[in-house]
Order: structure tokens, then sequence, then C-alpha cells
């Protein structure tokens, strides 16, 4: 494998290319598939000193030279010092948080958190002694106020899911480490390609590659970023020991995807901000949310972490459940899925499938009506899009 580089001088679309590329002696130019699970060594000798912690790999659940380029470019990307990929963003979200609490501990996360981080927040880690309180996480003093002695982490994801709320990085952060707390922010809706939260003092950063890494529906991933503290005290020994590990196959899809993620970003935006506009004047459509819509409520907190508005635009019909309903069994090129990040443009009605677990009042408290759409804006052309909305709406 070739000498590493000084990644520090390149610009992130330099780094999304060729970050963290180590070529064999083959000087292969796409970055090899490593389909491995084991290792062999010169002798025992290479054997022993390897398990006593020199260079090189043992097993790829510790470790794989084709997920490493992969954590390596994440890193780069994310303004990290350390990445490390698990099988799925839901193994990711656990990992980090399950790799650092105890019982006794308290963590406070946002209200609008994707369904699944809820449930291991509230049933599984309650399970083992970790008490949890939930705030509204677009109110600073929600958080300040929820900060206990033993807090020992603030988690939000932003932009939220379905109802795009934006949580303030910055403030939230501050607010953690003068209670000397870490926070984890979940960034799959924006991607580093259009938000960097450690930049704006989030600790540690996790992702559902899943979505827009992966881009074209393909595979599960998640991945996690952090500083070498974090890392080397909690993260390395409870990922090698409990297993969530990628497979270098997924690694090597999301690691070739992230080649075109800002083309792909840059264009989601493009049709997502479309879409929005064209929703925002139809007469069947009560309600847009979008980050970037003057209408957003945040627009200036979104436009200051945030460099383009994403993919995701969420609305409500002139109706209730009947109307949504109606509306999505009209559309001829949108798909319904829950899904999202895909370059085919999908379409959710979070009410009955992503939120249908929380109780009436929790999905009132979420901002989830009955009338709300999301939908996962695509790569399709955006006049076909807003061709296919329109004549669903009607419908109404
Ligand atoms: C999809 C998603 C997850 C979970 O990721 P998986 O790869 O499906 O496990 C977590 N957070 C957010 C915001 C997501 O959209």
């Amino acid at each position: 494998m070739a000498t590493h580089k000084n990644w520090s001088r390149w610009r992130p679309q330099t780094l999304a290319v060729r970050g963290g590329q180590k070529r064999s002696e083959f000087q292969e130019t796409a970055e090899a598939l490593y389909l491995t699970s084991g290792y062999a060594y010169e002798g025992p000798e290479e054997a022993e000193a390897r398990f006593k912690g020199a260079a090189g790999y043992t097993y790829t659940r510790y470790g794989n030279p084709t997920t490493s380029i992969f954590e390596e470019r994440m890193a780069l990307l994310e303004g990290a010092a350390c990445g490390r990929a698990t099988s799925s963003g839901m193994a990711a979200v656990t990992a980090s948080l399950l790799c650092c609490l105890k019982a006794g501990d308290h963590i406070i996360v946002a209200r609008a958190l994707f369904g699944a981080i809820r449930y291991v927040v509230e049933e599984i880690l309650a399970r083992f002694g970790v008490s949890n309180t939930i705030v509204d996480g677009t109110d600073l003093a929600a958080w300040r106020a929820a900060v206990k002695p033993n807090t020992r982490i603030l988690f939000f994801e932003t932009p939220s899911n379905p109802t795009l709320e934006i949580v303030d990085i910055a403030g939230v952060s501050e607010i953690a480490h003068a209670a000397g707390a870490l926070v984890i922010v979940d960034n799959a809706f924006a991607s580093p390609v259009l938000q960097r939260p450690i930049q704006f003092g989030a600790d540690v950063v996790v992702h559902s590659s899943t979505k827009y890494i992966d881009g074209q529906g393909r595979a599960l991933g998640g991945v996690i970023l952090c500083s070498e503290d974090f890392l080397k005290n909690h993260l390395q020994i409870f990922l090698r020991n409990t297993g969530p590990a990628i497979s270098p196959f997924n690694a090597w899809l999301h690691l070739k995807s992230l080649e075109t993620l800002q083309l792909r970003m840059r264009e989601h935006c493009r049709n997502a901000e479309t879409v929005a506009n064209f929703l925002g004047e139809h007469r069947n459509v009560r309600r847009v949310f979008y980050p970037f819509l003057e209408s957003h409520p945040q627009q200036n907190l979104a436009k200051a972490q945030m460099s383009g508005g994403g993919g995701v635009v969420t609305f409500v019909v002139a109706g209730g459940k009947n109307e949504a309903f109606r509306v999505a069994n009209a559309l001829k090129l949108i798909d319904v899925s829950n899904n999202l990040g895909d370059t085919k443009s999908l379409l959710t009605h979070p009410a009955t499938t992503t939120h249908q677990r929380l109780t009436p009042e929790a999905r009132v408290a979420a901002g989830v009506v009955d009338g709300m759409l999301r939908i996962a804006v695509g790569l399709e052309d955006a006049a076909d899009l807003c061709d296919d909305l329109d004549q669903a709406l009607s419908s109404i």
C-alpha cells in the first residue's frame, strides 16, 4: 500500500474524489475492494506483533483496507480526526451512545428525532439506567434547562424529519460544553456537503450512509466521526467487541459514491427548491416546509449553518389523511416509499409510516399532521416532478 499523504491542503471536492486513497502493488486507479474476513501473516511472530498493536489488519470485524479508505475520506469531509463505519445508520447511532454511557447517566435529545433513535433512547438506554429528557430542539432555553449534573450527551438531528426543523449546532454545543457533556449530531439529511457540524462545535457526527452518501438506494451503512480521544477511550473497543462492522462491499459502494456526492447534493437541492416553490403556490397545498424557503421560521439559521436546503420537502395538503392518500395514489412518477436520499423521488405519509408508533399527542407535538406528505426529491427532471405533483394534487 502506498504511503499516507497530507490531505489537509486539498479542498472538499478533491477530498471526496481522492481522500484516503491507498493503492496496492498493482497501482489500480479505482479503490480496490478487499472482500475478505481475515488476513494471513508471514508467521506467528507477525501475528503476535499485530495482536500487540502493530500496524496492519487482523480481522474485518476490527478493520479492513477498503473500509479504512471510506472512514478516512468521511473524516476528511466532516473535518473530524477519525471515522469508523458501521453496518447501518442505526448501528452508528446506537454505538455512539452505548460506547460512552453507563447506568446513572443522563441524555438530552431533541423531540424531532428519527423514530428508531427515540426507541434506543427511551426504551433501550432507559432499561440500562440511562435517563433522558426530550426537548424542543429549536429552543436553546429548553436545552439549557434540561441539563443535570449527570448529563453526558446532547443528541439531535438537523434538519429534522419530517418537519425540517433546524437546531442551532453552535448554541447547543456551547450549552453542552459548559456542562462537560458531548454533542452528537445526526447529519444524514444534510451530508457533509451541505453541513459540517464539527465546525460549529459538535463533538461526534453520525451518519446513515444508506441515504445521500449511497445516494442510489442500494446498500445500508453508517459512519461515526469523532476525535482521537473518543475513538481511543470509548468507540474503538466497543466496536471491536460488539461487531456492528460494515461489509467491505457496502463500504466500497459508499466510498465510490462520495466521489459524486457534491454533484448529486447540488442537484437534489436545486430540484427540491423548484418543487418547494411549486408546492408553495399550489391551491391544494396548505403549507410547505423547506429550510431555505422564505416562509421557514428558521431560514436565517439554516443559511448560517448549511450551504443548501437539502433534498427533502414536506408539505400539508388541503384536507387530512384521505386527501393525502388520494394524492399519493394519484402519483404516476414519484414512488410511495419511506426511504430517502435516492436518485428516485420518494413520497411518504409520515403519520402512518415513520411516525405511526407515536401517540396522537406526541405526533401533534412533533408537528406531524394527518395531511402531511414528505417528498425526498430525487434527480429526475424537476419539471416532470412538478407535473406529477400537479396532476396528483388536482385529485383533491
Ligand atoms: C435513515 C436514518 C437513520 C437510520 O439509518 P439506517 O441506515 O436506516 O439504519 C438515522 N437517522 C436519520 C436521520 C435517518 O434518516
